[in-house]
């Protein structure tokens, strides 16, 4: 009796006004995963925090030794230019000969090539 009752029951949950019901709801439900996925994408693309911000590189030490002068030629800079790879600032003519044969940076000897160079404006 009450195995015929569920079954009855059961049956007229999945009528078809039911099932529609179901559909429409559940098609709400999408829309609503699909604006909530597409706030929690913007969210991270904003850069909200989700990830820290790496600590700064280390001071190099040898870098006291050029303070405000070419590590080539040691002389005050003629049209400063900054190696990128290294951080540090040479002579134009100076580091592009020199990256230019050795292909390397001439403190650190991380390579380098010419089109990296970045020409700095100091005043
Ligand atoms: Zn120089």
């Amino acid at each position: 009796m009450l195995r015929d009752r569920n079954k009855h029951s059961m049956a007229e949950l999945l009528s078809f006004p039911t099932i529609g019901a179901l559909l429409l709801r559940g098609a709400e439900y999408g829309a609503f995963l699909v604006q909530f996925l597409r706030w929690w994408e913007s969210r991270g693309a904003r850069g909200g925090g989700a990830l820290p911000v790496p600590d700064p590189p280390e001071r190099d030490e040898r870098c006291s030794r050029y303070l405000n002068r070419c590590p080539v030629c040691l002389q005050a800079w003629r049209i400063p230019t900054v190696l990128p790879v290294s951080g540090y600032i040479f002579c134009y003519m100076c580091i592009s000969r020199h990256v230019r044969q050795a292909g390397e940076c001439p403190v650190t000897h991380l390579p380098a090539a010419e089109d990296s160079l970045v020409r700095l404006y100091l005043q």
